[in-house]
């Protein structure tokens, strides 16, 4: 079993639809709320099974970066945050 450290609950708990909905600090002071899992989308995410619309869980590699609208853990925003990168698992 997988636990989220963001949200507690289990990953691979099909109950478990969606992490927490908060905001990412970046490391120039700017603070934006975290993007969803978009909607469009007909199946759970791949990586961490939230459901569309739904956040996703914490170092999942999908998340959107708010800002740049690149995949958060790699598009260079978040230098400080690096809480934010450690991988699921
Ligand atoms: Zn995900
Ligand atoms: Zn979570
Ligand atoms: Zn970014």
């Amino acid at each position: 079993m997988t636990t989220c450290k963001h949200c507690g609950k289990a990953i691979d708990d099909p109950h478990t639809t969606t992490c927490i909905r908060d905001f990412i600090e970046y490391q120039d002071d700017v603070t934006l709320q975290r993007l969803r899992y978009t909607d469009d989308e007909k199946e759970q995410c791949a990586v961490c099974h939230v459901n569309p619309g739904a956040f996703h869980h914490r170092g999942c590699y999908m998340e959107r970066c708010p800002r740049c609208g690149q995949r958060l853990i790699s598009c260079g925003c978040l230098i400080r945050g690096k809480e934010w990168q450690q991988p699921i698992g």
